[in-house]
């Protein structure tokens, strides 16, 4: 059930309010807005109703504060008071309020405003959701990794943990769909997305389309021998996938992966390490594809095929 948070000073008002919605949603009543904060930043909510006449911090006030706050910003605010005037109204809808309700109000026209924001809340964040995942593979799009590849980076300089960044790119694939079709070689890179986010699900990992047959994986905290005997398992899996190439070519389709570990410092660009992981892919091709080659900072090398 979708969650409701009511902030008001009266008890008996916001009693009511709560018994009008209780049936159909799970609904949390607070009395003070510093509790209503503090509740709205502890629970995921999908609508707040807020009284405006509150003592100290009033409903105006507490609105702004909200939507300061990055998460809450995008939960619907709908305020309530028994102001039915024109210039309250237009002042708590140019703060950001999506609605407002007059008090004393009539069950059936609160619910059915409810209702309406629910749904609107609902269907936004479905869209937002789908903006952010690969239609064929359901993994992150290229726009997610775009954000979370910033988020992540910071967080390492932050942490003073290592960062690894690795491109992943199927083996001659243009040869597949020659081959086999686009509508398969579309089941090969969903086969692929499939067996290498399985392996890379941990908190601190992330994974993505780039783009095309082209993957990006970003892992926090590791170190280069960890992440690099990791991400040659994730190689090995899609071998074992045994799913059949152009036998001139290779008897299963495979990936080359090239990564770098680093440990970031706030003077580095996360696109320098990004290049020079995308050229280690490109080692990885040219050294005969379907391994992995890493590097460090430091600039070792570790081949694969060495390491056998
Ligand atoms: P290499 O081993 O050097 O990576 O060779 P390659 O053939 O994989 O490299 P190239 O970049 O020349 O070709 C990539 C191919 O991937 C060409 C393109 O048609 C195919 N491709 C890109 N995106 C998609 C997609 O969404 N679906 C399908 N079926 N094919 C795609
Ligand atoms: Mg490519
Ligand atoms: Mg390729």
């Amino acid at each position: 059930m979708e969650k409701i948070l009511i902030i008001d000073d009266s008890p008996v008002q916001a009693n009511f309010l709560s018994s009008i919605l209780a049936p159909d949603y799970t609904v949390t009543v607070v009395n003070t807005a510093e509790a209503g904060l503090e509740q709205a930043k502890k629970e995921d909510y999908s609508l707040i109703l807020l009284d405006v006449i509150m003592p100290g911090i009033d409903g105006f006030q507490l609105l702004k504060m909200l939507q300061e706050e990055v998460v809450l910003s995008h939960t619907p605010v709908i305020l309530i008071t028994s102001l039915n005037d024109i210039q309250h109204e237009e002042q708590g809808l140019t703060l950001g309020a999506v609605d407002y309700i007059t008090k004393p109000f009539h069950p059936a026209i609160v619910q059915a405003r409810v209702n309406t924001h629910i749904k609107l809340y609902r269907y936004r964040t479905q869209i937002e959701r789908e903006a952010t995942v690969d239609q064929l593979t359901g993994v992150p799009n290229r726009r997610r990794y775009d954000e979370i590849s910033v988020q992540r980076w910071q967080d390492a300089i932050r942490l003073g943990v290592p960062f690894s960044i690795c491109m992943f790119d199927i083996d001659k694939f243009k040869v597949y769909n020659d081959t086999f079709g686009h509508p398969a070689g579309d089941k090969v890179i969903k086969a692929v997305a499939e067996a290498a986010s399985a392996l890379l699900r941990r908190g601190t990992d992330f994974f993505a389309r780039y783009g095309g047959e082209e993957f990006v994986a970003l892992i926090l905290g590791g170190s280069a021998e960890n992440d690099f005997s990791h991400l040659r398992r994730v190689r090995r899996a899609v071998e074992d996938l045994h799913i059949p190439h152009n036998p001139e070519i290779s008897p299963w389709v495979t990936v080359s992966i090239g990564g770098i570990t680093v440990l970031p410092k706030l003077e580095n660009s996360f696109d320098t390490y990004l290049k020079m992981a995308d050229t280690m892919l490109y080692d990885a091709k040219r050294f005969g594809r379907n391994q992995v080659v890493w590097t460090s900072e430091r600039m070792e090398q570790w081949r694969e095929k060495d390491a056998k």
